[in-house]
């Protein structure tokens, strides 16, 4: 009577032995495949580019293409004047065929980490190609300039061929196909920085004040004839007083200012004392909507690339002043704010 069991037992226990050295092999095999993709990933002959920024990075896919992997060390809602490089970031900078920064004190807290590594991997500091009288002064430092190029489109396209020589300068064989990538997203740029003209040309004289957290758009300001306040200045580190909050309500209730604009990267605690100050002088004040100053929106939405950041800003920053601008921008593309 137990025989057929037992037999059954066997044969099930050998079928169970068989199936899980299938698995067994299956997984080993996979294991095996990955192993080889990864190396053939790592050896396929893209360049590994590492960026400080997101807007470095937009600009280094946009002209690398398929030849290069490019990581961006900071992402959506990152300060860059505070961020410091993480252990991560050491070990993808390291392994980097070209590491790109912005430079101009922007990464004021990597700088010396960034210089020090330009001794010994290849860096390129693509914001300093900018022209020094192209460059905006530091309000505080004589020797220092604004960092925040990437808010005048006319001045980003010299940064955007920065990164197109330096990309070329180590891949020579690519530098045709980088060449054309470049020509092609400056063409973009050169139509954003038209969309940008004529949109914020419709925002009444009187009416074309920024009032932001920090101080990241004065390009953007000179560019486009804004008077530019920021409540912190041109770095997030300085504390902004109790007095330059009076200030700024004084300004926004003398000048009849009714809408301030928060940033994505920055708190908006700033401003919502600055709004409720606003209010204590029988003045209302309203948040314009979120501006992106120093980083770009999610990755994978049209706001978390360079066009798509730069197009929001203009067009929330248009119709919450009394000017006009289509609801989803220059292309259609924008999601739609609330
Ligand atoms: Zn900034």
């Amino acid at each position: 009577m137990k025989r057929p069991y037992q037999v059954g037992t066997y044969a099930l226990s050998w079928q169970s032995a068989i199936f899980k050295m299938a698995v067994a092999l299956v997984g080993i095999s996979v294991a095996f495949a990955l192993v080889f993709s990864s190396l053939a990933r790592a050896d396929d002959g893209k360049l590994k580019v590492v960026a400080t920024t997101g807007m470095i990075a937009d600009a280094a896919r946009q002209i690398g293409g398929e030849r290069v992997v490019v990581k961006a060390l900071m992402g959506p809602g990152v300060d860059p004047h505070a961020y410091r490089q993480t252990r991560t970031d050491i070990v993808a900078l390291a392994k980097a065929d070209l590491v790109l920064w912005h430079g101009l004190y922007l990464e004021a807290q990597m700088e010396d980490f960034l210089v020090a590594l330009g001794k010994r991997h290849r860096t390129v500091a693509v914001a300093e190609a900018l022209p020094k009288d192209l460059r905006i002064s530091h309000a505080d430092y004589a020797d220092k300039y604004d960092p925040h190029v990437w808010m005048d489109p006319q001045r980003w396209a010299k940064v955007i061929r920065a990164v197109s020589d330096a990309l070329s300068s180590v891949k020579p064989d690519a530098k045709a196909t980088f060449d054309a990538n470049a020509a092609r997203h400056l063409e973009d740029v050169a139509k954003l920085a038209a969309y940008a003209e004529k949109s914020l040309a419709t925002v009444p004289a009187k009416s074309r004040v920024l009032l932001t957290a920090h101080d990241a758009f004065n390009y953007f300001g000179e560019a486009y004839q804004f008077e530019v306040l920021g409540i912190q200045g041109i770095s997030t580190e300085s504390e902004a007083g109790l007095n330059r909050i009076r200030e700024l309500v004084d300004v926004l209730v003398t000048r009849n200012i009714s809408a301030v604009f928060i940033e994505s990267s920055v708190s908006d605690r700033n401003i919502k004392a600055l709004i409720e100050g606003a209010a204590a002088e029988g003045h209302t004040v309203t948040i314009g909507g979120e501006l992106f100053s120093d980083a770009m929106g999610r990755d994978g939405t049209y706001e978390g690339t360079y066009l798509g950041m730069i197009d929001h800003n203009v067009t929330v920053v248009t119709r919450a002043l009394g000017g006009s601008a289509p609801e989803r921008g220059m292309t259609g593309k924008l999601a739609v704010s609330s």
